[in-house]
């Protein structure tokens, strides 16, 4: 017993000279590098991987010049986003401002990046102007196919916004759909993976059920769907028949889900067998790929939509020194989530940091949670983790854990008030 202790005390006394040493050895690294010179980390896109990167890098402020650059000066988070669509929250319960008080050394540039001159080691600005950087972080988001769907541009201001990024105009797409009359039918597509937030769409055909209800007004909401299957497929089966069995319908891809024509004036979509379908509000949720910066910037490789990097540094494959976080990466098994972003994003600033103090990279572990909502108080997830291959060169799913079908209405409250939880204490950490 007395032996236990006094090895439990050698562990503690170690532990505690271990850390000491690591600290001093930090802060030793740090000043010996800033007696030389300091090098400058740019950070474009303060969306959920760009201000995790910036929490984080921000601990070494004191010794490295850190940019960021972010082309909107007020961010609307993806997460709960539906729940403002479907008259839950309004738009500002989901809008931030990022706190500048608590980044004092950081400088903040509110431009759009136009291109990376990754020669020069730059970024430059839409007016030509130019920023140099030793490191570059990339976390833009995503941007949207516009070939996919005949028909349909994304940029048309007649068509129903996707909201499907924070600059899609949300408080029109209420507009639209609290004006619509008893009896619409709703059409929404759900686009092929890989897309943001797997769940989304079906979360969001379900909130506007429940908010079409409680203007009491009837509706039908078809969802034609490019796939065969989706996440949290059989609680959302259950949620529908337990509360709207006769509003929602799915349809997947192999009973006609694919979309390929659009006819804006006419109100209808066409499928991949010819059928018709017409609707009083038609929602596309267009394909996408990564934000086109990368594209032009040439960062990709041929032909491919999402970036690829090294899943322990985050370096583009190919280019140094530059390193992309969040959706716009290819992420292997992880879903395009801002919980992943999330998650991404530590473990880049972490191995960045290593990488300046010249020390060896963590192995990474990376976690996700995924909740959706099927009305103020209902809600329910899925929780997956991630590792490396033994190779090292891929990301790889450890499990995940998804919601009872059958759990109990305190169940999916408590669920419910879990996804508040998280979002309140990501954008607190973030933003405030
Ligand atoms: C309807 C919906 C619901 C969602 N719900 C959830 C959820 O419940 N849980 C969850 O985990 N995730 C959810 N998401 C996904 C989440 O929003 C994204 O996965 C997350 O925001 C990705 O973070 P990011 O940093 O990659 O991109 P973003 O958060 O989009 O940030 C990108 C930032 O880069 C800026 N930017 C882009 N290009 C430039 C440029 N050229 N110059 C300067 N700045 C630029 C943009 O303005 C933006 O601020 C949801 C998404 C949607 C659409």
């Amino acid at each position: 017993m007395e032996k236990n202790r006094s090895g439990r005390r050698k562990f503690i006394s170690n532990t505690i000279t271990t850390l000491a040493f690591l600290f001093l050895a930090n802060t030793f690294l740090l000043k010996r590098l800033n007696s030389k010179t300091r090098p400058k980390i740019v950070i474009v896109g303060l969306g959920i991987g760009g201000a995790t990167c910036l929490q984080y890098l921000n601990k070494i402020s004191n010794f490295v010049d850190i940019i960021v650059i972010e082309k909107q000066n007020v961010y609307q988070t993806g997460p709960l986003s539906n729940l403002v669509i479907g008259n839950i929250l309004q738009r500002k319960d989901i809008c931030f401002k990022i706190n500048k008080k608590k980044y004092k050394n950081v400088k903040f540039i509110f431009e759009n990046v136009k291109r990376i001159d990754v020669e020069n080691k730059s970024v430059v600005f839409s007016k030509n102007l130019k920023v140099k950087f030793d490191f570059l972080i990339l976390s833009p988001g995503i941007s949207y196919k516009n070939d996919i769907l005949k028909g349909y541009n994304v940029s048309d201001k007649k068509n129903i916004p996707h909201c499907w990024d924070g600059e899609s105009n949300i408080t029109q797409f209420k507009k639209r759909l609290r004006d619509l009359e008893n009896n619409s039918k709703i059409i929404i597509t759900s686009p092929d993976y890989p897309y943001r937030c797997p769940p989304a769409p079906y979360e969001r055909a379900t909130l506007i059920a429940n908010y079409q209800r409680k203007l009491n007004k009837k509706v039908k909401i078809l969802i034609l769907d490019s796939k065969n299957s989706f996440t949290k497929q059989e609680n959302y089966f259950r949620e529908w028949q337990i509360n709207f069995r006769d509003e929602i319908e799915w349809i997947p891809r192999s009973k006609g889900g694919k979309v390929i024509f659009y006819d804006q004036k006419k109100n209808l979509v066409k499928n991949s067998d010819g059928q018709i379908f017409k609707g009083d509000f038609i929602h596309i949720i267009p394909e996408q790929k990564a934000a086109s910066i990368f594209f032009d910037s040439e960062l990709l490789n041929d032909g491919k939509d999402w970036c690829e990097i090294n899943p322990i540094s985050f370096e583009i494959n190919r280019f140094k020194d530059i390193y992309a976080v969040g959706d716009s990466i290819d992420a292997w098994a992880m879903p395009k989530s801002a919980f992943s972003a999330n998650s991404q994003a530590k473990i880049l600033a972490i191995n960045l940091i290593n990488k300046i103090l010249e020390k060896d990279y963590i192995d990474p572990v990376f976690l996700n949670t995924c909740y959706s909502f099927s009305k103020e108080d209902r809600a329910f997830s899925i929780s997956a983790w991630y590792r490396l291959n033994m190779t090292k060169d891929k990301i790889i799913s450890l499990g995940s854990s998804e919601s009872n079908v059958y759990a109990n209405d305190n169940d999916r409250k408590l669920e419910a008030q879990h996804a508040i939880g998280w979002y309140e204490t990501m954008v607190n950490d973030l933003f405030m």
